[in-house]
């Protein structure tokens, strides 16, 4: 027998007139990219979101179901492209502007984006592609100055393209399966794949994120949201903060550590979000220059790779601000799990709050998680026994943009993480290793297929096994051990930099090589990467 409950949609319009109606006074302020402040209410983004989706209608020809491509920092116009791109039944697509060309290119002509939306800043790097870009009809352009030019065709400004519309608009009646914003996940060997969240994911993650028990955010935060808009909807905060009335502060490209803490005193940031990279920047430097008063920040939540217990000890201990930890993917949409203390754990020692701290943590409501071992066994439950982390809820990937990736899923539909973990008696899960063959270097990944395939067509090079190895501001960087054609020949670290280059950005090339004479491998004459990373811990790689 079924419920008898209204079908009530839950969509980003949902979201939105709530925000409106209930938080209509609480404040969006950017620091903009070219250092000037802009503060406006959620009220004002609210009128300007429904002119944008009469511009995007009436103006661009956009229909439901239509891709549109953001290509910016985080800032207030971003904000709106996020509800009136969506408010309209179209797709937001947030386009990740650190990848390289050829990603870049792929990425927006796989998705069909009709029109994209870019930032003055960041025009140069669409602007050497722009003549392989197949389904772009039109340029909008964020934040121009007075004096901008660029070679993009069909260019226009994003206040012109508002400017005159009316902000009185009747939002389409949206089914909350239908599709409302697309990412394009780095994190494969492959060609980047794309994620299509829906309304209803979106509404249900965001809804989850704020609770008490998780990130605990409410109307009496104001949140600085240094994740970038481009990666996995900046983890659902543009969403979460119309729902828990948080001020929403949108630092768009000041992210040096210095910038951000001037941003964290001005605005009296009570909360943010960010990866590792970023937060120990800002540790090592109000370490070497302390604020003269205690900051507001509470709290700093902490994703995309693993959260150092020494940063989680220093950043309280120094200055009384907690780090808290969460997992994701971009198929994930992207919060899986967040780890805090329960009052059951109070009477643990300090060595044993941390231990917990630094475990990946809980499942939200919405969420199963199951750890499956090497035989195809599921694990125990017992914090020990280490296997591939699968997991399926409301808010995870059912299958790619165009792809049949049925690798990615089993057969009783969970989808399979790349991760290898544990998870413990009270559900803390914790990522031991990874089978993926990547690298993350400051939130951003790098795959080690795609640079030993590059560095084996060198003419000089037999072999090339790239790995990850730890590193104190990037997390991870990657390490390339080399066969070199015969062992006389010689080449310099440079000029495999230099070649590399051509294909790769900057973050992404190695700075460290090792010269070997031979790549271990596995039986079946596989690059044996465990091996190499072994033999490397133990300083036997020379
Ligand atoms: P992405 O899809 O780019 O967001 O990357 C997702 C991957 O990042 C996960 O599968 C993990 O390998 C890694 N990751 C995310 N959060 C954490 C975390 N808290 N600790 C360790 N690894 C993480």
């Amino acid at each position: 027998m079924e419920g008898l409950i209204m079908n009530y949609p839950l969509t980003t319009n949902t979201i939105l007139e709530y925000g409106n109606r209930v938080f209509h006074h609480k404040k969006i302020i950017s620091h903009l990219p070219d250092g000037t402040r802009h503060e406006y209410r959620f009220g004002d983004m609210y009128k300007r979101c429904k002119k944008l989706a009469n511009a995007l209608t009436q103006k661009l020809g956009i229909t439901k179901g239509d891709m549109v491509g953001t290509f910016a920092w985080n800032h207030a116009p971003h904000i709106e492209l996020y509800y009136g791109i969506s408010g309209i039944g179209a797709v937001c697509h947030t386009i990740n502007i650190r990848l390289s060309s050829q990603q870049t290119e792929f990425i927006i002509n796989n998705s069909e984006d009709k029109v994209i939306f870019v930032d003055a800043t960041l025009v140069s790097l669409l602007e050497k592609i722009t003549t392989l870009l197949e389904t772009v009809e039109c340029y909008v352009i964020i934040n121009a100055p007075k004096d901008f030019t660029t070679t993009l065709p069909n260019t226009l400004h994003y206040e012109d393209l508002l400017a005159d519309q009316s902000e009185d608009i009747e939002w389409p009646l949206l089914n909350e399966n239908d599709a409302s914003s697309m990412c394009y996940t780095s994190g494969t060997t492959g060609l980047p794949k794309g994620v299509l969240y829906s309304h209803r994911s979106t509404f249900l993650h965001a809804s989850n994120i704020l609770s008490p028990n998780a990130g605990n955010y409410s109307n009496r935060d104001t949140i600085l949201l240094v994740v970038p808009q481009f990666h996995v909807m900046a983890w659902g905060f543009p969403y979460m903060c119309l729902l828990s009335g948080s001020n929403m502060v949108l630092p768009s490209s000041n992210l040096q550590p210095e910038a951000i803490i001037k941003i964290l005193k001005e605005e009296k940031v009570t909360k943010a979000n960010g990866v590792p990279t970023i937060w120990l920047g800002i540790y090592q430097a109000m370490k070497k220059d302390p604020p003269n008063e205690k900051l507001a920040l509470e709290e700093y939540l902490v994703g995309g790779s693993a959260l150092p217990k020494s940063l989680i000890e220093g950043f309280e201990k120094d200055f009384g601000i907690k780090g808290v930890q969460a997992w994701g993917m971009t198929e994930t949409s992207p919060l899986g799990t967040l780890s805090r203390l329960q009052p059951k754990h109070e009477q643990l020692s300090d060595k044993g709050k941390l231990e917990i701290r630094a475990k990946q943590g809980i499942a939200f409501p919405g969420v199963e998680l199951r750890i499956i071992t090497d035989d195809g066994t599921l694990a125990p439950t017992d914090g020990k026994t280490m296997g591939e982390l699968q997991i399926k809820g409301a808010w995870t990937v059912s299958s790619y943009f165009k792809t049949n990736n049925h690798e990615s899923f089993t057969e009783d539909g969970w989808f399979k993480t790349g991760d290898v973990s544990t998870i413990d008696e009270d559900g803390y899960m914790e990522i031991k290793d990874r089978t993926k063959d990547l690298i993350k270097s400051g939130g951003e990944w790098i795959s080690s297929v795609a640079l030993e395939s590059a560095l084996m067509a060198h003419p000089k090079i037999k072999e090339a096994a790239v790995i990850a190895i730890p590193d104190e501001k990037w997390v991870e960087k990657p390490l390339a051990s080399i066969v070199l054609v015969n062992n006389e020949s010689e080449i310099l670290d440079e000029e495999l930099m230099g070649f590399l280059s051509r294909d790769f950005v900057k973050y992404q090339i190695p700075k460290d090589y090792i010269y070997i004479n031979e790549v271990p491998k596995t039986s079946v004459g596989k690059f044996d990467k465990k091996e190499i990373r072994r033999l490397f811990a133990e300083g036997k790689l020379t």
